[in-house]
């Protein structure tokens, strides 16, 4: 729960209950860990000089406490107008990315837009899938829980500097997916505890329901969360409809099997009453022959799940090419004709988004010309 340079304790991480604690330690009254909260999450103070009904005692005790800031904006990049991806710096100089994406709302009109924020959870990751960028470098270490709360703090500041209450800022946004770097479900605690933050309505107040954890797949993970209160959704990344395909781009495969994944999605799915999505990403002549769409027809229609089909999007240094468009829609006509529910993603805002490390490592490559840009409170 510490921060890497500085060893405090990160401020983001503190739950109504761990700050009333440590705030009980000290004397102070039960009300003023939701005020310090309310100053963090509905006025959005950088820091404690900001806390102006808290004593300068307390004021001065929170600086040194508590880390405010652990995570500084190095570089924002925007593609196409509809997805801004950021490259963030942590306390240890590691770097991670959070990325906005906007997709325009069919039928609605370019005004009113669906807005997604996708949050990172890892530095690098360990499950190294032969696709992505993420896997490439390895895993560096688990994001604590105020590191993955501050991202959305930063995606507040980026959307309006101004606004003063950061949870009514997250509250344009309606979806927060949790499949940026990193295997979520490896870092199960800090996921959660981030999550509840997220969720909590002394935090960001942001619905579990508005919520998707993407999984590669970590089966005793699953059922776990699917006996969580919080009623979050969860995507599963399956790439390949039979252990066979799937094994040879997905080692985790080996680890937890179809036959031990799909019955606890299943479980999971069923507990909730939710639908589940299969993410399937389409790679030529490796997991985007008819047969594969035959069989992760079947696997769908069990489920009860709707299949995101991602054109592979090129990752500099790996050999896959991404299928031809007929033969993209080959692929999904015949999960449709078996009556399941089924998009493929094309938006161009969308490939930046589905490579997310693609960022982190080129900058890593080009690091040191860069300068971190602190949030800054309100003007
Ligand atoms: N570790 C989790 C969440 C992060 S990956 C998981 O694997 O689900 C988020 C999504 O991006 C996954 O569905 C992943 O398979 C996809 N992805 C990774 N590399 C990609 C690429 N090159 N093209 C398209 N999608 C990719
Ligand atoms: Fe890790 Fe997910 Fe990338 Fe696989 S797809 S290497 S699990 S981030």
């Amino acid at each position: 729960m510490k921060d890497s340079t500085t060893g405090k304790p990160l401020i983001h991480g503190e739950t109504l209950d761990s700050l009333t604690a440590r705030l009980a330690e000290r004397g102070e009254k039960g009300f003023r860990a939701k005020q310090i909260l309310e100053w963090l999450y509905k006025k959005r103070a950088a820091g404690p000089d900001e806390m102006t009904n808290l004593s300068k005692p307390l004021r001065a005790w929170l600086a040194e406490t508590f880390e405010f800031q652990p995570t500084a904006r190095l570089l924002t990049k925007n593609s196409s107008d509809v997805t801004g991806k950021f490259l963030l710096k942590l306390g240890d100089e590691r770097l991670i990315e959070t990325v906005i994406i906007r997709a325009p709302q069919e039928g609605v009109g370019q005004d009113r837009s669906r807005k997604t924020v996708c949050i990172s959870t890892q530095v690098g990751c360990a499950y190294g899938c032969k696709f992505c960028a993420s896997g490439l470098a390895g895993w560096k270490r688990d994001l604590q829980a105020g590191e993955i709360v501050h991202q959305l703090i930063q995606v507040c500041h980026q959307e309006d500097p101004t606004t003063p209450r950061a949870s009514e800022e997250l509250a344009s946004f309606d979806n927060i997916v949790v499949m940026g770097m990193g295997e979520p479900l490896a870092n199960y605690d800090n996921l959660l505890r981030a999550l509840s933050i997220l969720n909590a309505e002394w935090g960001l107040n942001f619905g579990a329901r508005r919520i998707t954890i993407s999984t590669s797949g970590l089966a005793p993970q699953v059922e776990r969360l699917a006996d969580e209160p919080m009623g979050f959704r969860l995507a599963i990344s399956l790439h390949g409809a039979t252990n066979e395909v799937r094994q040879q781009i997905m080692p985790v495969n080996r680890k937890y099997p179809l036959e031990q994944l799909l019955p606890a999605a299943k479980a999971f799915s069923q507990k909730h009453g939710r639908m589940i999505t299969l993410e399937f990403i389409l790679i030529e002549d490796i997991n985007d022959s008819l047969d594969q769409a035959r069989e992760l027809a079947k696997i769908a229609n069990d489920l009860h799940a709707h299949v995101n089909l991602i054109p592979y999007n090129t990752v500099e240094g790996l050999p896959w090419v991404r299928p031809s468009i007929p033969r993209q829609d080959a692929f999904a006509a015949i999960l449709r004709e078996r009556g399941v529910s089924a998009t493929i993603r094309r938006e161009k805002g969308h490939d930046i988004n589905a490579a997310c490390g693609q960022l982190r490592l080129q900058t890593e490559k080009a690091q040191g010309i860069i300068e971190p840009e602190p949030v800054k409170g309100r003007a």
